[in-house]
């Protein structure tokens, strides 16, 4: 039996890499529904590629151009936000991999989970926002998240055979990015584009920005308290340039156990499709006499501010993290549309923090409301940086 598999977010880094991994291996993967938002011309490539049964495109002024192209082709084609959460309610629907960005993630993969279905999980946001939320869902219908996130696939790939044996930290690994040797006066005056330049993963603008900010390791430090229900405490982020140990896992008798590899999303992508099984690649192997030396050292949260806010908003809980995830949303599209500088990103999101209502056990619809509420108020100052 084929698993069928809902993309979510099929024409970004991940959903593409996702393709690939479903082409090669014709045999054990069908691609049964697949979205995106606004690039309707790849949509349209991919599904005449890949005959899903259905296809989204979230945005609806591209509605009709989608739909056209594919009526003589028996796919089903529907737009807007509520469509992606019927999607991955169809029965034929065995996987959904999240593979949209940001709190958009949030509603479809709630949904995903009210419906049984196994959730791949690349939209790293929706348990920043809701972790407590989705994690309850998840026990409730009895379903399984298995990340896509390499840190998460790694620390996921050293648990497997320890049931039982509690974890005493979690070293979560972050390459530190391109500004990871800079001083704080350089950093003021980094541009959009050297902070698009990731030294070592080609990804999505989102999280590219993310990444040079390191707000992209406290959300990973966010998704795997909740992932692995370890505290905030037992994770520690460790700066490894190459970016070639994923993460590590280090038990209570002192060991420590750890997944390696070249940098190269398909790997977790795949094994989050075919776990426990393990299927032949043809990725790049890592070549360890090539690289010579993997190197370590502790993180600088003075430049990279953001990883401290994350670890405060995760200290606080309730809808801390989720007025983190809306604010930050904010500040990458200012600072990607040249609005705001690098640094600045950092003041509007605890600016944000600091104004916008605290609640401390949110349910679904509070998340909604500190998401919206969120938005505006940074919108609102970001005139101060302007
Ligand atoms: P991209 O920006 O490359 O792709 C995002 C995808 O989501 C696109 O298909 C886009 O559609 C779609 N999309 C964007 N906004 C919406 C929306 N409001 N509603 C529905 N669909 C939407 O992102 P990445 O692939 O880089 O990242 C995806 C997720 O995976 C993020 O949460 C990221 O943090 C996570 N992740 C990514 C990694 C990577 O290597 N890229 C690694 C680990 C995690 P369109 O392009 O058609 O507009
Ligand atoms: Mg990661």
């Amino acid at each position: 039996m084929k698993k069928q598999i809902a993309i979510l977010g099929s024409t970004g880094s991940i959903g593409t890499q996702a393709l690939e991994v479903v082409a090669a291996h014709p045999d054990l993967f069908e691609v049964y529904c697949l979205t995106a938002n606004n690039q309707a011309d790849l949509l349209i490539r991919q599904a005449l590629q890949f005959r899903p049964n259905t296809v989204v495109i979230a945005n609806e002024a591209h509605y009709e151009k989608v739909r056209d192209a594919l009526q003589d082709h028996d796919i089903k084609v529907f737009a807007g936000a509520s469509a992606l959460c019927e999607v991955v309610e169809m029965p034929g629907v065995d996987i959904v991999l999240t593979a949209m960005v940001g709190y958009a993630g949030l509603a479809p993969t709630l949904r995903a989970i009210a419906a049984h279905k196994t959730i791949a999980l690349a939209n790293k946001e929706t348990l920043v926002v809701a972790g407590d939320l989705v994690c309850r869902k998840v026990q409730e219908y009895k379903t399984a998240i298995l990340p896509v996130d390499s840190e998460h696939s790694a620390i996921f790939q050293c648990l497997a055979g320890e049931a039982g044996n509690p974890i005493e930290k979690i070293l979560l690994t972050a390459s530190g990015g391109p500004f990871r040797t800079k001083s704080l006066e350089e950093m003021a005056k980094v541009t959009r584009r050297d902070a698009l330049k990731h030294p070592n993963w080609s990804m999505g603008a989102k999280i590219t920005i993310d990444s040079a900010s390191m707000m992209n390791k406290g959300f990973e430090a966010i998704e795997a308290r909740w992932l692995f229900g370890v505290p905030m405490s037992r994770i520690e982020i460790l700066v490894h340039p190459q970016s070639i140990v994923h993460s590590m896992v280090q038990f209570r008798d002192g060991s420590v156990k750890a997944q390696l590899g070249a940098p190269d999303m398909r790997l977790p992508i795949q094994y989050a499709f075919t776990y426990p099984d393990r299927v032949e690649t043809d990725f790049p192997r890592a070549d360890f006499a090539a690289l010579g030396q993997l190197t370590f050292e502790r993180p600088d949260v003075q430049r990279f501010r953001n990883l401290q806010l994350a670890f405060d908003a995760a200290a606080r809980g309730g809808n801390a993290p989720c007025i983190l995830n809306a604010a930050n949303e904010v500040a990458v599209s200012a600072f990607l549309h040249d609005r705001i500088g690098f640094l600045a990103m950092s003041d509007l999101i605890a600016d944000t923090m600091a104004g916008a209502a605290f609640v401390e056990h949110p349910g679904y619809e509070d998340y909604v409301a500190s998401d919206a509420e969120a938005r505006q108020l940074a919108s609102s100052l970001l005139t101060k940086y302007l």
